[in-house]
């Protein structure tokens, strides 16, 4: 996204972007952008990032790129939910951030009255979103005994194995795990839960993480095979599934592939949107992550029903046709899965938006036939 020689309003307009807001408070130490790219299907939702940026810019770049990224995976997963993202310009992610910081933003998060709910993002805990929660409702992911909804990684590896499912049967003609290789890419998470659950449907599952211990705890428990790795994504298997970090898959690492599928819970998994093409050259099928990995916004979005995570997990089961139907419409289009996804999306979004296309305060969360769903309550109480 270019930003250099273009007005941010310019590129807002461009993509489609709502509403950007721009928050300092000198006391507090606060200098942050909440960006609103769509409340189309509902109020916006994503997480909070604390980063060292280069340059201001950069952040708006960073805050415009992910929100607009949250519309679609919403849309994708299904969920009556528009696309947000806050990013806090910090000096150093890793240091503690004072509860006055947390506390500013937090109040930034509440005038817009619901518009943006945020979550967890890189480098917020657990205990930043508790304290943003004291001053505002708009928040997720706090701790279960707030009534949140707690650590969304089981949820989120659930979802991957639907996924892996669908895309087993699209492949092979055979949903069925048993036996089938499966390479874990992050014994993190997602990662750890993913193992155990392919360890139970008879996979032959393998798993590397660059803290060998970890991956040697998880291959232990679950009987899987140990890898190196700086070779994991080389490994010969019928699917890979990455579950550390993104940009892992670029045009060098595609030749070097030695896999059928990519299914895997890691954002932003492909370096750029070419490498989908040269992946389709080569014949991999991959299951664009943002499908793949909706379980955990699908885990948060319930809170905003009264969490359950039996739901949730059942919610998460959808995540099996949406991958189908994704790999359907390429095929019928011949575009890539990425790009097949963001059309569902785009098609979803234009189909079911809310009257007048924005959701504001106060307003029905939920719309079907042009009837009023149901009216968005805050995840909890204010405290
Ligand atoms: P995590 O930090 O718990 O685990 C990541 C693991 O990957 C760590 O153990 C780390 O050591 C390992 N790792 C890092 N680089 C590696 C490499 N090059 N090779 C092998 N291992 C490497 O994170 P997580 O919560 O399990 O999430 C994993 C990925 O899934 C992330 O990209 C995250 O953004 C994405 N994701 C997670 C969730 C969730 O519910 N946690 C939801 C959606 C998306």
């Amino acid at each position: 996204m270019a930003l250099h020689g273009s007005s941010i309003t310019g590129v807002m307009a461009e993509r489609g972007h709502e509403q950007v807001v721009f928050v300092a408070d000198r006391d507090a130490g606060l200098r942050a952008v909440i960006a609103i790219h769509s409340t189309a299907l509902g109020p916006s939702l994503g997480g909070i990032r604390f980063w060292h940026y280069a340059s201001e810019a950069d952040a708006i770049r960073d805050v415009l790129r992910l929100s607009e990224a949250m519309t679609l995976k919403a849309a994708v997963a299904g969920l009556h939910q528009g696309g947000g993202k806050a990013v806090v310009l910090v000096d150093d992610p890793d240091r503690p951030r004072a509860d006055e910081l947390l506390r500013a933003i937090g109040r930034a998060i509440d005038e817009l009255g619901g518009r943006y709910i945020a979550a967890e993002d890189v480098g917020a805990t657990p205990r930043d979103m508790d304290v943003i929660a004291g001053e505002t409702p708009w928040v997720t992911g706090v701790d279960e005994a707030l009534g949140g909804s707690g650590d969304p990684s089981p949820v989120t590896a659930v979802g991957v194995l639907h996924a892996m499912r669908a895309v087993c049967a699209d492949v092979f003609g055979d949903e069925s795990l048993h036996g089938r290789r499966v390479v874990v890419q992050g014994a993190g998470h997602v990662g750890t839960h993913l193992v155990r659950l392919l360890h139970d449907a008879g996979a032959e599952v393998a798993v590397a993480d660059v803290n060998h211990e970890r991956a040697a705890r998880v291959a232990a428990e679950y009987g899987a095979r140990l890898l190196d790795h700086r070779c994991a994504l080389e490994e010969p298997c019928d699917v890979l599934a990455p579950c550390a970090l993104g940009a892992v898959i670029g045009p060098e690492v595609v030749s070097t592939l030695q896999c059928r599928a990519i299914v895997g819970a890691a954002n932003n998994q492909l370096t750029d949107a070419s490498v989908a093409e040269q992946l389709e050259v080569r014949g991999i099928v991959y299951a664009p992550d943002f499908v793949v990995n909706a379980g955990g916004i699908i885990n948060i979005a319930e809170e905003f029903v009264g969490y359950s995570r039996a739901r949730a997990l059942e919610k998460a089961a959808a995540i099996r046709e949406t991958t189908a139907r994704v790999l359907e419409t390429a095929r019928s289009l011949g575009i890539t899965t990425e790009q097949a996804a963001e059309e569902l999306a785009r098609r979803r979004i234009a189909k079911e938006a809310l009257p007048g296309g924005r959701w504001r305060p106060g307003s029905p969360t939920a719309w079907t036939h042009g009837e009023p769903l149901r009216t968005l309550r805050p995840p909890r109480p204010r405290r």
